[in-house]
């Protein structure tokens, strides 16, 4: 049976335990690729080719997610053996209690009784204590599991999430378009993947600087956004290069979006130290097919990119 990514990674960490390798990005990967059989992703592969799924520039490893989850594991071991330990310890107790209340109970001696009385009310707080240092362990370890979670949940955003400007990250792109084809191709069909790359960026970089260019970078995503609908994604491919994911839409209706796109940029150029910094955008827009995968959709707007830079960029061109 195939295993799931966190078994995976929860083995490869134990493997590397016992090794005593370190656990850097590096011996991680090899030994994920290991032990999954899965195909190592190629180091070399062109920008254009299938995205792949390698750790994201926010700097969350694939190998903190396995030591996050080891913590969670771990947590659950002494929350189990601590329970264990409270219903050993309440059930000797409540027994050494029973019987002295039935010994108590057949007691006719006065001095008897109160030495009896005098050990139940003993008893009876031991096990209050226990009760209630178990109680407090207990909350703290919910209190702990909350926070890992919380922690989880945030590593699970950063890691399909592109940390300059929001959109979704590579990894975030390999999930999106398959789950979105997948429910096209269920559904009419109709899905249109755009390529969409700054005009001379470098020259941006070169003339305000490299802070200039990354605030041009957040001032165009948001710019994406407002034409964008709900339903559609927005990822950060490379640098200056974003994939728009447009489910129920023919490439007439995307060509009408990055139409109002174009329009947006012109009148809103981005405003950075006292001046303004206007920039154009090409684009390449391919409409799925029948069975089209993610790799083949991908591929041919991105040639559709191409031609619309080699046709002298701020255009759009639509794949054959
Ligand atoms: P073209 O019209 O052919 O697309 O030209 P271009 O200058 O936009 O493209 P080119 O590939 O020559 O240069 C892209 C530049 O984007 C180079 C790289 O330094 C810059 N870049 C990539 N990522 C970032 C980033 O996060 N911030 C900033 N400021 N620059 C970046
Ligand atoms: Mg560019
Ligand atoms: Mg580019």
């Amino acid at each position: 049976m195939a295993q799931t990514p966190n078994v995976i990674g929860i083995t490869v960490m134990q493997r590397l335990k016992e090794t005593g390798d370190a656990a850097t990005p590096e011996n991680y990967e090899r030994l994920y690729y290991e032990l999954s059989g899965l195909p190592r992703p190629d180091k070399g592969a062109a920008p254009d080719s299938a995205p792949a799924c390698v750790p994201d520039p926010a700097g969350v490893s694939p190998a903190f997610c396995a030591e996050l989850l080891l913590a969670l594991r771990q947590m659950l071991v002494d929350v189990t053996s601590k329970t264990e330990v409270l219903a050993r310890d309440l059930g000797e107790k409540n027994k050494d209690l029973a019987g002295n209340v039935d010994t108590l109970k057949g007691s006719r001696d006065k001095n008897e009784i109160l030495r009896l009385l005098s050990m139940v009310v003993i008893q009876a707080g031991g096990i209050q204590h226990t009760v209630e240092a178990s109680h407090k362990d207990l909350l703290e370890t919910r209190h702990a599991l909350t926070a890992m979670q919380e922690e989880l949940a945030e590593t699970r955003q950063l890691l399909n999430e592109d940390a300059l400007t929001g959109a979704l990250n590579r990894r975030g792109l390999d999930q999106t378009l398959m789950r979105e084809i997948a429910r096209a191709q269920r559904g009419d069909g109709r899905l249109v993947l755009a390529m969409v790359d700054l005009d001379h960026f470098k020259k941006v970089n070169d003339t305000h600087g490299h802070e200039a260019g990354d605030h041009l970078l957040m001032h165009f995503t948001s710019l994406i956004k407002s034409v964008l609908r709900k339903s559609d994604a927005l990822v950060r491919y490379g640098g200056e290069e974003f994939t728009l994911i447009l489910p129920d839409t023919d490439a007439r209706g995307a060509q009408f979006v990055l139409g109002r796109l174009q329009m947006i940029m012109q009148k809103s150029p981005l405003t950075y130290d006292g001046k303004l910094i206007n920039t154009t955008f090409s684009a390449g827009l391919a409409a799925l097919r029948g069975d089209e995968n993610g790799h083949a959709l991908l591929r041919r707007a991105d040639d559709a990119l191409y031609a619309a830079k080699n046709g002298g960029r701020n255009c759009i061109k639509i794949a054959n």
